[in-house]
């Protein structure tokens, strides 16, 4: 188990300057002034779009990559010029790299045999790390005999025969097909609980990161955008990003314009009747023609018998089984909500809607931050 800190850290890659449209441009940051920490034994997700400096990050806490600016500790002791090897870091990573010509239990045993270690304690640590990730059949195999899943399986064996205080996984599961995933993320979770060792895995799937880590953090375009767990990332999202970014369907981001009316404020919205109460706690933050961005997960927007609420036309309607989709045209845009209710509807047909008001966020329309 290992303590992790990073303190405004700054990558910028050192490959010379880009060319762009003939202009010499310096290369942008591939991570700005990053800081968090993590506990022992914690299990972090760090999550973002392609590019927003996921891997980058990563690389930086196992060595690979030079850090531009800022420091890192691992307990108290800053690693910034550590060597990979000094850290006591397990890595898997997205391609398994696994040693073609070595059975399993070589490929588990090299970095330990490199150490220095007696075979029988080889074979201690083997045994030990091969039930839990159900590779214990396997050992006697080569890679290529292997299906992707038990090659990933093996590639995370062998980044946990070391027992290091730190465990980092880039991407583990993009190989795989999606019931394999489902399947490695409980174990990978179970494996967590068993091994004791603070694990930081990277991935711009949200449903990974949010169904195996304990804490998430959220980036974008080299910067942190929140931390904290599952579902204060859900429930509480710092700012529009993270509100689009976190939830299946994604949250419905609406810009809308302020409304004072005799009966209160109401959201409106260009080019369409609808218009929507403004919840009694943000009568404080909302003035008279303010524009802001309105957001409302699918599921709390309800679909109501009650005819004084805005009628709005279905524009499509999807059956999943075991939820419908609909979605609905608001002026230029689309409010898209999910209900677990057996309703069917047609192209146009005309439904009322009410937001769970308990579950509505404002974000400032000019720099995306929640409103609270
Ligand atoms: P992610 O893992 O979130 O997809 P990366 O950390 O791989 O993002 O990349 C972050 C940014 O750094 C991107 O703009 C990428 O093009 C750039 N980058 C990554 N690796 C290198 C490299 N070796 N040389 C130059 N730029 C790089």
């Amino acid at each position: 188990m290992a303590r992790l800190t990073l303190k405004n850290i700054y990558k910028r890659y050192e490959d010379g300057e880009k060319k762009l449209f003939g202009k010499r441009v310096e290369n942008e940051f591939a991570v700005k002034d990053l800081s968090f920490s993590c506990t022992d034994n914690s299990f972090i997700g760090i999550l973002g779009p392609s590019g927003c400096g996921k891997s980058t990050t990563l690389r930086m806490i196992a060595g690979l990559e030079k850090i531009t600016d800022g420091q890192m500790f691992i307990d108290d002791v800053c690693i910034n010029e550590l060597l990979p090897k000094d850290r006591n870091i397990g890595l898997a990573f997205e391609d398994y790299a696994l040693y073609p010509p070595l059975t399993v239990y070589d490929n588990l045993s090299f970095n330990l045999k490199a150490k220095g270690l007696p075979a029988p304690q080889i074979k201690e640590a083997i045994d030990r790390v091969a039930p839990l990730l159900k590779v214990d059949e396997l050992l006697r195999m080569k890679p290529s005999a292997l299906s992707g899943g038990q090659k990933q399986r093996v590639n995370i064996a062998r980044a946990i025969v070391r027992q290091p205080g730190l465990l980092l996984l880039d991407e583990p599961l993009s190989h795989l097909d999606g019931k394999m995933r489902q399947t490695l993320r409980q174990e990978i979770k179970r494996m967590h609980r068993e091994i004791q060792c603070t694990t930081i895995i990277v991935t711009h799937d949200q449903i990974e990161a949010m169904s195996m880590a304990d804490t998430i953090i959220i980036m974008k375009d080299g910067r942190l955008q929140q931390m904290g767990t599952p579902l204060e990332v859900y429930d509480n999202p710092a700012n529009e990003f993270v509100a689009g970014f976190i939830g299946e369907p994604p949250m419905n981001l609406l810009h809308s314009t302020i409304a004072k009316t005799q009966e209160g404020f109401f959201f409106t919205f260009a080019a369409s009747d609808l218009r929507v109460q403004v919840p009694e706690r943000y009568n404080r933050v909302v003035t008279d023609g303010m524009n802001l961005t309105l957001g409302v997960r699918p599921v709390d927007v309800l679909i109501t018998e009650k005819h004084s609420s805005t009628p709005a036309p279905v524009s499509i309607y999807e059956n999943f089984g075991d939820e419908r989709r609909v979605s609905v045209r608001v002026g230029e845009n689309h409010l898209n909500l999910t209900t677990t209710s057996e309703v069917f509807y047609k192209h146009g047909d005309i439904i009322h809607l009410e937001f769970n008001s308990d579950k509505t966020h404002l974000f400032s329309a000019e720099t995306g931050v929640s409103i609270k």
